[in-house]
């Protein structure tokens, strides 16, 4: 009875057939009454987890979100399915907020969305106290945790949301959780014994392709030129100089391209979001401040010209390519200097000791995913706790693989030197002692008298730094005690101190001088995006006017209207009338009364 009920919401509201990953088990779980942690990949469908319940319960349902640009485009999204939704925060004037809590109390609103401070203000904690609440979720939940990687200061306080409605069923929401921050999300939200539900990370459709930086401008022109001449895409860099530089070097070589960052005013950055989210191809030149609230599902690649600061940030930003499912880019180039660079921003900022640990940490993970010998998905899917044995043949390494070089005989000197130092130093010391250093640390715990002391000393600092990755990487070492980060061997170590097994490491250009790149072969055989459209390459154009068309006149982003996918649906299944409009991805009866008509009429001229 309710799946029905659930599945009927599903294809009449938002005019979709089946529900994806764990969407199903998540609302089950709600209506359940039980607390509910919901990790899903970027672009998975996170949203409807709880706006289904929302639907589906008596009363209100309160959303938390991080940012005022998400809610805006939440409630916009949601009118389009017929969904009464208002969002209160900073943003309204003192009228258009009463007049939202007026509609509320009328009970004409299922959807409430908020600001963390603003549930917590006693304004709106009093005023949400003469409403009946049936559901809490709070979106991005990782913000609430110092392991993720958007900490955020006001989401701390977000536990004592128990406190206020304790009967209520709280849902929270994220796309990036490793077990650590999972479990710190449930404890600080205070969530009761919560189901959890994790959904597959993969992105089958994105192609993931890292390479060593020579001349930038020259590798992402060519990277486009080769796969994305026509596309849309976002090209992420550290600073805001840089993202300048970019986009005025790309606007040169004829792109549409644009700057978006924080050190633009707030009308160049809502005229720029919206040329991003409206334009045909259009190529948006960012700071990671570009982030949050992107919906454009035809986003074709990303290209990251320096490295991110953690897995977690290069997979949501990557993430935002190609959550239409259809092939997509992820390009990334990067040098060592962008460790040193990003390095010395972690240690200059004032962030406490215990919080540097974690981000060194997680700098040395994401250079670990640049270095890797083998497949990046693997990599990136063992990262948020995805074990998989065979390798994706979507990535770099897959496809062109790289040149590797026997590591065995170094990696044995370093688990050598860890053991001889009784698991108890960190990497620096390690090496230091590998090297011969005659530093007091070494000398005064008298390390210089060990076998191991100087049986590095032919290779530099860096080599060491790089083996050690790939072995911590590859479980091979382990750290023993985060506090100093000393390191320790794990059950595996045995394996290639005995040499029962090579450890072969990818060739690196600044530790091999002057090697040919093959990155042009590379590129050839990225995923090249073919629209397919059934032959129906005019229908297509057609529909796409006509879409363009009533999002002008809206004033909303055209994807909002219909996405992409939604006008290849129409091709293929050339509806005639409402019962086989219904049938096409992303109808429901809403968009059918509103557009219904007007695409029938295209459909039916072609
Ligand atoms: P995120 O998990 O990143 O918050 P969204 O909730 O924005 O993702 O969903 C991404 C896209 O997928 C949206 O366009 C949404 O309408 C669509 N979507 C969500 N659930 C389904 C489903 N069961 N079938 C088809 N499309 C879906
Ligand atoms: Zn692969």
């Amino acid at each position: 009875m309710r799946e029905q009920k659930l599945q009927d919401i599903l294809k009449e509201t938002f005019g979709y057939s089946h529900f994806r990953f764990e969407q199903l088990n998540i609302i089950n779980s709600i209506l359940d009454g039980r607390d509910t942690l919901a990790i899903m990949p970027t672009g998975g469908g996170k949203s409807l987890c709880y706006q289904i319940p929302a639907l589906f319960l008596p009363g209100v349902t309160l959303v938390i979100s991080p940012l005022i640009s998400l809610m805006q485009d939440q409630v916009m999204n949601l009118k389009e399915y017929g969904v009464h939704s208002v969002f209160l925060n900073s943003s309204l004037s003192y009228k258009e907020s009463q007049k939202a809590k007026a509609l509320i109390l009328e009970g004409l609103v299922k959807i409430v969305y908020v600001s963390p401070e603003g549930i917590l203000s006693p304004a709106l904690s009093e005023f949400f106290s003469q409403i009946q609440i049936s559901l809490i979720a709070i979106d991005e939940a990782h913000c609430v945790s110092q392991w993720g990687h958007e900490f955020r200061k006001d989401y701390t306080r977000l536990g004592e949301l128990k406190s206020m409605f304790p009967e209520v069923t709280v849902v929270a929401l994220t796309a990036t959780a490793d077990a650590k921050t999972r479990s710190d999300i449930s404890m600080q939200l205070r969530l009761n014994a919560p189901n959890i539900f994790v959904s597959s990370f993969d992105r089958p459709n994105i192609n993931y392709m890292i390479l060593e930086r020579s001349d930038e401008m020259k590798q992402l022109d060519e990277f486009i030129k080769a796969n994305h001449q026509n596309d849309t895409g976002i090209v992420y860099c550290l600073s805001r100089d840089k993202v300048d530089r970019v986009a005025l070097a790309l606007k040169k070589l004829k792109y549409n391209a644009i700057a978006y960052h924080a050190g633009l005013t707030k009308e160049e950055r809502t005229t720029n979001q919206g040329l991003f989210n409206t334009e045909e191809k259009v190529i948006v030149v960012a700071t990671i401040a570009f982030g949050m609230g992107i919906d454009r599902p035809d986003v074709r690649f990303v290209a990251h010209l320096d490295l991110p600061k953690s897995i977690e940030s290069y997979y949501q930003e990557t993430g935002r390519a190609g959550r239409d499912g259809k092939a997509s880019n992820a390009w990334m180039i990067y040098g060592l200097q962008d460790v040193v660079k990003l390095s010395q921003m972690l240690e200059t900022t004032e962030a406490d000791e215990s919080y540097k640990k974690v981000a060194r940490f997680k700098l040395d993970c994401m250079l670990a995913l640049c270095e890797a010998g083998s497949c990046r998905r693997r990599y990136l899917l063992s990262y948020f706790g995805e074990e998989s044995n065979s390798t994706c043949g979507n990535c770099d390494t897959c496809i062109v693989p790289p040149q590797l070089w026997d590591a065995t005989i170094d990696a044995q000197k370093i688990l050598s030197t860890i053991f001889r130092t009784n698991q108890t130093f960190g990497a620096g010391h390690i090496i230091e002692v590998l090297r011969g250093s005659k530093n007091a640390k070494v000398t005064d715990r008298n390390h210089h008298a060990l076998s191991v002391y100087g049986i590095g000393k032919d290779q530099p600092k860096e080599h060491w730094n790089s083996i050690l990755r790939q072995l911590l990487n590859l479980n091979y070492i382990a750290i023993k005690n985060w506090e100093y980060r000393s390191l320790g061997l794990t059950s595996k170590s045995q394996e290639i101190l005995t040499g029962a097994i090579k450890l072969n490491l990818r060739k690196q250009k600044f530790a091999i001088a002057k090697e040919g790149s093959n990155g042009d072969k590379k590129e050839k055989k990225a995923a090249k995006t073919t629209e397919s459209v059934h032959g129906r390459g005019d229908l297509f154009d057609a529909l796409k006017v006509l879409r363009n068309k009533i999002a002008k006149e809206k004033s909303i982003p055209s994807y909002i209207v219909f996405n992409d996918k939604s006008l290849h649906d129409m091709c293929s299944i050339m509806p005639r009338n409402d019962s086989e409009f219904l049938l096409v991805y992303g109808v429901g009866q809403s968009k059918l009364e509103n557009y219904g008509k007007d695409f029938l009429e295209v459909v039916r001229r072609y």
